[in-house]
């Protein structure tokens, strides 16, 4: 079984993360949506939160499993039978920091690491950008899934 995994903070989960999504379960048996619990600082939505919208959102997509990790990706991998990661890559400035852990993680226990290019329409998104025009009053209800406007409006307006 082609198995993979798609890491990330999905703080919130992204009409660009929602396109590799899509994609990556087009060509693999299984895609793992994997949530890295490590960090110690609080993102806007608790993990248990960001793995809510990402389930809802993927309900639609059978060969979709959301899930969170703790420590090591490669571990995660190991213990899931997972041969291979999937990144997005928006621009060349990702590529850097990415390719170093694409090396890492083959070093330390051979899982590989895919690259797919990021669809143009999104590839100026990221989460952190969202939650900023949001917290102006900018309209984002384009970029992100239709549940997750809603939760971000909720959010912000309490403050
Ligand atoms: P963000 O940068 O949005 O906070 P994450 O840390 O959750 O995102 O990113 C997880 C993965 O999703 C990374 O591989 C990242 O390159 C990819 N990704 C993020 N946004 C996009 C996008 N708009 N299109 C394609 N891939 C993306």
């Amino acid at each position: 079984m082609r198995r993979v995994v798609y890491p990330g903070s999905f703080d919130p989960v992204t009409n660009g993360h929602l396109d590799l999504i899509v994609r990556a379960a087009r060509l693999h048996d299984e895609v793992f949506v994997v949530v890295g619990a490590n960090l110690a600082k609080e993102g806007l939505f608790s993990v248990d939160e960001r793995l809510a919208m990402l389930r809802e959102v993927t309900r639609g997509q059978p060969n979709v499993r959301v899930d969170k990790f703790r420590g090591l990706l490669v571990e995660f991998c190991q213990t899931h039978h997972i041969s291979a990661i999937v990144k997005g890559l928006r621009a060349v400035s990702d590529f850097e920091y990415e390719m170093e852990m694409a090396q890492m993680n083959y070093r330390l226990a051979e899982i590989e690491t895919l690259f797919m290019t990021a669809n143009p329409l999104y590839a100026f998104l990221r989460s952190s950008l969202v939650k900023e025009i949001a917290r102006y009053g900018g309209d984002v209800s384009s970029l992100v899934p239709a549940p997750v406007f809603a939760q971000l409006q909720k959010r912000l307006a309490a403050g």
